[in-house]
């Protein structure tokens, strides 16, 4: 169907002003109202129709993005765009009651009856390098609310029990008739004797206070698997708050933060290090113990090996947390090491040396006469 035009569906001209739009709402909201035309879907529609245009008029922003694209400024698919679309789901309860304020007690907003569940709870814990690389289990205290042992949750005192609730009948919820600028109105609250509960407690259990939960701190063992990173979340299911008699309890949500590690470095599934090497051992080619996830691996650097040569231990990585068979590697990148603060006869070798070889960086300065000459 055609959207209609927002200042046709609220009967007024381009250049209403603010209140003859609040006005213009006013009157075909009343008449419209799903209260005041029960079971009938055209006034539903007509209703929704008069809200939606209305949420848009009388908002500034919103209308003058409109004035300029029409329908196509609140297109989610694009279209003229520049405004970049509205929420949809607006809640015309919102929109009704912030003209004509509460009159429908609650503003018909209704209270999700029925029992709820519990809430999640959200940690983080510390793990080492080594534990995110290869999972571990941890046991963790969680301070939760558990299901009151005394009353088994039903907020009595033992040898009591609930009753109904007899303002509602155990509904939790009631139907009341209100005289409004609409007429009479039926509307539905939340029963205010039982709280919606439908059944009232005479003699509350002493043990959680009539709350049929008690705090409590719960161990709770975390399995961590491999290869999980750090900021990561699990989901333990639940074990979360308790939830009400008859619905689940919430989850146990828990953030990974991995302390560093004093060699290695993570990105992703690779691992990256620094290796210093002594001058002698880079001229002269060593081989070099490595530390890694697997401890220490030998490897042979070649005479001549220069500053910042990366050399690659396949697999020594971490393992893929989707595979536990398929590892990451790690890479080594070498650095010469100066010594500093000579003896005497050290820098005597040092001086013959150099008059032996000659200055070792004339080769890679080839060419650099040129660089800077005068035009
Ligand atoms: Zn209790
Ligand atoms: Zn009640």
């Amino acid at each position: 169907m055609e959207k209609r035009d927002y200042y046709e569906v609220l009967e007024i001209s381009k250049g209403a002003q603010d209140a003859d739009i609040k006005k213009a709402y006013r009157k075909l909201a009343k008449k419209y109202h799903p209260d005041a035309n029960p079971d009938n879907k055209a006034a539903e529609a007509k209703f929704k129709e008069v809200t939606e245009a209305y949420e848009v008029l009388s908002d500034e922003q919103k209308r003058a993005a409109y004035d300029r694209y029409g329908h196509s400024a609140f297109d989610q698919s694009g279209g003229a765009g520049g405004f970049g679309g509205f929420d949809a789901d607006f809640d015309m309860n919102d929109i009704f009651g912030s003209v004509f304020g509460d009159i429908f007690g609650g503003g018909g907003r209704r209270r999700q009856s029925g029992p709820r569940p519990g809430a999640d709870i959200r940690q983080t814990i510390q793990v080492t390098f080594e534990e995110a690389a290869f999972g571990c289990e941890k046991d963790i205290a969680v301070n939760a609310s558990e299901t009151c042992g005394t009353c088994h949750g039903n907020k009595a005192k033992p040898g009591t029990s609930p009753v109904s609730c007899s303002k509602c009948g155990g509904a939790g919820q009631i139907r009341v008739t209100q005289r409004t600028i609409l007429g009479a109105m039926q509307s539905v609250q939340t029963c205010d004797a039982c709280h919606g509960e439908g059944k009232i407690v005479k003699e509350p259990c002493s043990n959680c206070h009539g709350q049929g939960k008690i705090r409590v701190q719960k161990k709770v063992t975390v399995s961590i698997p491999a290869g999980i990173d750090h900021g990561q979340t699990l989901r333990v299911s639940g074990k979360g708050e308790v939830g009400d008699i008859g619905a689940p309890p919430g989850d146990l949500l828990i953030t990974i933060s991995i302390k560093p590690h004093q060699v290695l470095e993570r990105r992703g599934n690779d691992v990256y290090m620094r290796m210093p090497v002594s001058f002698a051992q880079a001229a002269l080619g060593a081989e070099l113990s490595i530390p890694t996830l697997d401890g220490n691996v030998k490897f042979a650097i070649q005479p001549g090996t220069q500053t910042s040569t990366t050399f690659r231990l396949q697999g020594k990585g971490i393992p893929s947390i989707r595979n536990k068979k398929y590892r990451g590697d790690q890479y080594v990148e070498v650095y010469i090491v100066v010594p500093k603060n000579l003896t005497e006869k050290q820098k005597s070798i040092l001086k013959e040396f150099e008059a032996e070889t000659g200055d070792q960086t004339e080769e890679s300065k080839k060419g650099w006469q040129n660089l800077f000459k005068k035009k």
